[in-house]
């Protein structure tokens, strides 16, 4: 009984004991200083959000992490591996308010809960460069960026119609607005509010984080495919149609508007009669800018189309209300479309203003009208309608009875020319001077006279919109800018920061920023007059937070700069970041925008924060999410208590390849416990034997045991090796050290009596444990000691395979005679065609078929097959 006892593998008793001396030596997982010499690697998981426990998704992606940056430490590299907090958020506030716990407290006790999770788990983080983005050590540096963005134009504040979750109480970002609802209500519809905000200007930098992501390789190519279409490039034209004047407008009929459309007067009476389009009668007219892809097709124009929400609209209806009763309607129907989350597929609906817009370039009028698939947020909310060659427009002008004018026909006669005609491979007709120009030729000629006469330009227009970044929320960065009667706005000045959050507030749940209501906070002297003035009561998005935070783990401590610049320099990019997909379009474009921004400040020289992303599946039971609604939540100390946190993450590991969803099966990590303790007692059993190998020297002949288990050894070094470099099928890692375990425990009987030499035990044992490290920690830190190294094995080196000892030395060659199998033999690997042609023949089998036959042939695929045709 005592040595059944002595032989239980016990991670209750070797996990605490490793995770205190662990604990008692921060050196083992810190970053080594940047002049150390070693190549650099920096691995980092996504920082949580400290909602005050873990869940499997976390485990799951800090496993994955921490896998490769104990492999990399043992492959030599200065390696950083960090954790933080992204401390900053709503949660807070609604905690405050449900539990009457101030925000930073709560927040605070759950970065603790948090910390002693992960390291119960054995992750080797280096714990000195810890970041918690709601202490003021660190949001003084948002403010501080903020400041230097404003200096260089890249904030700036505008009243804008703002998204606003009546639930949340604050503005939300486009991006946080999910088919109309919020991204965290996901019922609650959200409402239009006006209001003064504060933007970065992101759209300065929208082509350079276009084409960036062409150099991302090492990016998964569905986050790159996301970020090109959210940033939504397209090429085009602005052109100013022009308000027909009053006295006009009684006049315009629809087929008035069209009998005038073609070209008038071109080139022979000079720019300046030309029309009603030229500059001088431009000029002190009201006009409508709209945004196109088509200016070639401009003369087939046959109105123009405003979103309801545009400007000019409510000037039309704010003296017509029969009028505005259809626009509300059309404003009725592009919410509910919104609110399906299917804008794209809303049915057309439209209403003639009675008013017309005149063509700039031939003075054609056109009706204007009102649609509800015009969006105000795209392009300029106004566009030009060409029927002939544009499916959307063709649709529409059919509807209601709007003309339809062909001015491109197809370069090749032999294309069909059927309206619409949308292709650009066509040439113009009906369009005066340009009749018989390329579609190429004549949008160049088009925009250069658009720009030459002051009434448009060619545009590049993006999907992408200036990054709203005001919040009235409590718990997120003050904005550090004064509100001053006599000066305007005024910059806190540098040496006044951080500009503190007030720790005494009462949170409520009524609207605008609780900052508003602390006198203490709000009152302060101009830096500027000195006068009496008022804070900004505002705070920043807390993506703002995340958007730079890897660079200060490279320099922590710094109280007079974010990050020394040096240091910064050594570790970016990042190595290898890891994180959910459903950062793929905000966290990541804002981080890559502060990183272009970082540079031209001159902070940094690298222009992307990360060279390579991996981004993990998700962690699913029963088939759904994990959720507390569905009562499938499966806590990790839960799991770590009944199997210990190498059991646990190894199941993490090898339950399903990294990038794919993972349905998490107790089962699976008892499994994965009595696996673990299988290799505890082999290797414990052997440990005695090959700690005195480590006393002999190797030589002399090696038993074919010996032979096979050093084979199957070096065959998974070799291919864990190979997956670290970048498959990442840790999956099938952890299988083929089962494997290589059974393997052993199948040698047992030859590992103990002495046949297999115990030189070569402590090669077997040694780099078994090697292997191990990376997924089982604390297991193999154990071991490490029980076969007598001193030293940590995150500091030994990760094994080589010798390619000599994994060749198989022997294959099986199926034999066939006239097509069918009759039997199979053994050869040594690499033997020619006439050695198993020999081998063949040799086989009882074969030659009890042949007996008294003539083999006619002989056929050898080397390494294949043998095929005999007998007669
Ligand atoms: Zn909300
Ligand atoms: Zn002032």
């Amino acid at each position: 009984m005592a040595e059944e006892k002595e032989l239980r593998y016990d991670p209750a008793a070797i996990e605490p004991k490793w995770q205190d001396r662990w604990a008692a030596d921060p050196a083992l997982y810190a970053a080594e200083p940047t002049d150390c010499g070693k190549p650099k690697y920096y691995v980092i998981e996504m920082l949580p959000y400290p909602s005050g426990q873990l869940h499997m998704g976390h485990v799951r992606n800090y496993s994955i992490g921490d896998a490769l940056a104990r492999h990399m430490w043992m492959l030599g590299y200065n390696v950083l591996h960090p954790m933080g907090w992204d401390a900053f958020g709503l949660p807070a506030e609604n905690a405050a308010l449900k539990n009457n716990t101030p925000p930073r407290e709560w927040t605070l006790g759950n970065i603790a809960q948090m910390k002693t999770q992960m390291q119960r788990l054995g992750l080797g983080y280096d714990w000195a460069t810890e970041v918690t983005t709601c202490l003021p050590d660190y949001y003084r540096w948002n403010q501080w960026f903020f400041l230097r963005m404003y200096e260089k134009g890249l904030v700036y504040r505008k009243q804008s119609k703002v998204n606003w979750c009546p639930e949340c109480a604050t503005v939300l970002a486009n991006e946080q607005v999910v088919d109309g609802c919020c991204w965290r209500h996901e019922t609650t519809q959200v409402a239009q509010r006006d209001l003064e905000q504060w933007f970065f200007r992101i759209t300065e930098y929208a082509d350079e984080l276009l084409d960036g992501l062409d150099k991302l390789e090492g990016w998964p190519e569905k986050v790159r495919t996301m970020q090109r279409n959210w940033i939504g490039r397209s090429e085009g034209t602005e052109v100013d149609f022009f308000l027909a004047e009053e006295a006009d407008q009684g006049l315009g009929t629809r087929d008035e508007g069209l009998e005038k459309q073609g070209p008038r007067d071109q080139g022979t009476e000079g720019p300046e009669k030309q029309g009603l389009g030229t500059r001088d009668e431009g000029l002190g007219r009201q006009r409508i800018r709209v945004f196109t892809t088509r200016v070639d097709t401009i003369f087939g124009a046959t109105s123009v189309q405003l979103a309801p929400q545009h400007e000019l609209v409510a000037k039309f209806t704010a003296v017509d209300s029969a009028l505005k009763a259809q626009v509300d309607e059309l404003l009725e129907q592009q919410k509910k479309a919104r609110e399906a989350g299917d804008l794209g597929a809303i049915e057309k609906h439209g209403v003639p203003t009675g008013r017309f817009a005149v063509n700039p370039y031939n003075g054609a009028r056109v009706p204007i009208w009102v649609a509800n698939y015009i969006l105000a947020d795209y392009g300029t909310g106004a566009i030009m309608s060409v029927p002939g060659h544009d499916e959307r427009d063709f649709e529409f002008a059919t509807k209601y009875g709007l003309p339809i004018v062909q001015v491109i026909k197809p370069a090749d006669p032999a294309v069909d020319e059927t309206l619409p005609f949308c292709s650009e491979e066509g040439v113009l007709v009906n369009s005066g001077e340009y009749d018989g120009m390329s579609c190429a030729d004549a949008e160049k000629n088009l925009q250069e006279i658009a720009a030459a006469r002051g009434f448009g330009e060619a545009k590049v227009t993006f999907r992408l919109k200036d990054w709203g970044i005001s919040r009235q929320r409590y718990w997120g960065t003050p904005i550090p800018m004064i509100h001053c009667l006599s000066c305007g706005l005024v910059q806190v000045p540098d040496d006044q920061l951080p500009v503190v959050l007030p720790e005494k507030i009462e949170i409520t749940q009524q609207g605008g920023s609780p900052l508003s209501r602390v006198p203490e906070f709000v009152n302060v002297n101009c830096p500027k007059c000195g006068k009496a003035a008022r804070r900004e009561t505002d705070t920043m998005d807390t993506f703002i937070d995340s958007s730079w935070y890897f660079y200060r783990y490279t320099d922590a401590k710094n109280s007079t700069a974010p990050f020394e610049p040096a240091k910064a320099q050594y570790w970016f990019p990042i190595d290898q970041y890891i994180g959910g997909v459903e950062h793929a379009i905000l966290h990541l474009i804002y981080s890559r925008y502060w990183t272009k921004v970082m540079r031209d400040l001159g902070l940094i020289r690298n222009d992307e924060p990360a060279r390579r992303l991996f981004t993990q599946g998700m962690v699913i039971k029963d088939g759904a999410k994990m959720s507390k609604s569905k009562g499938n939540v499966v806590s990790p100390d839960d799991m770590v208590g009944r199997y210990g946190a190498d059991a646990t993450r190894m199941y993490a590991l090898f339950a399903a390849p990294p990038d794919r969803d993972l349905d998490w099966q107790e089962d699976g990590v008892a499994g994965v416990s009595r696996f673990l303790g299988r290799v505890w007692r082999l290797v414990t059993k052997h440990a005695a034997a090959s700690r005195s190998g480590a006393l002999q020297d190797g030589s002399g002949a090696l038993s074919s045991t010996g032979q096979k288990l050093l084979r199957k050894l070096h065959q998974t070094i070799a291919k864990i090796t190979l997956d670290f470099e970048g498959r990442w099928h840790f999956n099938t890692c952890v299988a083929a050290i089962m494997e290589l375990v059974n393997e052993l425990q199948g040698a047992d009987a030859q590992l103990t009596s002495g046949e297999v030499p115990a030189t070569v035990v402590r090669e077997l044992l040694r780099n078994l444990v090697l292997m191990l490290a990376p997924f089982a920690p604390f297991l193999s830190a154990e071991l490490w000691a029980e076969l007598g190294e001193s030293g940590a094995v995150l500091r030994a080196p990760w094994p080589k395979s010798d390619p000599e000892l994994a060749k198989e030395d022997e294959v099986e060659i199926p034999v066939q005679i006239n097509g069918k199998l009759v039997s199979v033999v053994r050869v040594p690997a690499g033997s020619d065609a006439r050695n198993i042609e020999t081998a063949a023949l040799a086989d009882e089998k074969v030659q009890a078929r042949v007996a008294g036959k003539t083999v006619a042939k002989v056929i050898v695929v080397p390494g294949r097959a043998v095929n005999l045709v007998v007669k």
